[in-house]
């Protein structure tokens, strides 16, 4: 699965933390992001809704350190915000059957 990133934090990230070969920043796996949130809020919520699978390696621990503390520094309207936005673009969609039949 493709994932892009392209945070401050990412970006500034010493090398060990864009992740080993079975991982992209410590990520296994992650849901798509919704173009119009704040990516680390976007996988703070996915985490919390356990939606993200994060590697063993060093990346993915400092990964899911950093979003606790994403996590933790949101209000709960945010969350709630956020959580539904992040819910609502898992729902597959017919669209990209028709577009890649
Ligand atoms: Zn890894």
């Amino acid at each position: 699965m493709a994932i892009s990133l392209s945070s401050d934090f990412l970006s500034s990230a010493p090398h060990f933390a864009k992740g080993c070969e079975g991982c992209t920043y410590g990520l296994a796996a992650a849901p798509e992001i919704v173009g119009m949130l704040m990516l680390p809020e976007q996988r703070a919520v996915q985490m919390d809704e356990d939606l993200i699978e994060f590697c063993n390696c060093k990346a993915g621990h400092l990964y899911r350190q950093y979003l606790r503390k994403v996590l933790n520094a949101m209000t709960m309207e945010t969350r709630r915000n956020v959580r539904h936005y992040v819910l609502a673009a898992l729902v597959p969609s017919v669209h990209y059957e028709s577009e890649t039949a």
